[in-house]
């Protein structure tokens, strides 16, 4: 029987080599394989491969779920917000071209962004071995 604290850190079971996190997250948002950075992580424009086609690794345990989307709201929640307080303060444009233009960079920036931020979380999922990417059950 495992003791608590065998179980309650990921990435400190078994043998199994480091994964450095730093290293898949950015394997994850260049929309590559967290394992071997040369595969492609999607199949279409959010659906994450089941298996890396250069390493078969398998990626099917990903649990992304809504955390991409919450993180690219908040980036460009942020960069946008700014932005336009930005352009509405010293009244470079009306009023209505204004709301164009952010709402317009919004949709462009939210759209450019979901598939990395996505492979973010896939590859910070992967190295540390979260939702049985470590092997075990989730
Ligand atoms: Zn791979």
């Amino acid at each position: 029987m495992q003791s608590f604290s065998e179980t309650a850190v990921y990435g400190t079971e078994g043998d199994d080599p480091e994964r450095s996190l730093l290293q898949a997250a950015r394997r994850g948002f260049a929309k590559t394989c967290p394992a071997c950075g040369k595969g492609a992580l999607f199949n279409g424009f959010l659906k994450v491969r089941p298996n890396c086609e250069r390493c078969g690794e398998e990626l099917h345990h990903h649990r992304a779920d809504d955390l991409p989307a919450y993180l690219n709201i908040l980036v460009v929640g942020h960069v946008v917000l700014g932005a336009m307080m930005v352009l509405m303060t010293w009244e470079f444009f009306g009023m209505w071209t204004t709301m164009f233009i952010t709402m317009a960079v919004s949709v462009i920036a939210a759209g450019v962004l979901m598939q990395p931020l996505k492979g973010m979380v896939v590859g910070t999922q992967w190295a540390l071995r979260m939702h049985g990417f470590g092997g075990h059950d989730d």
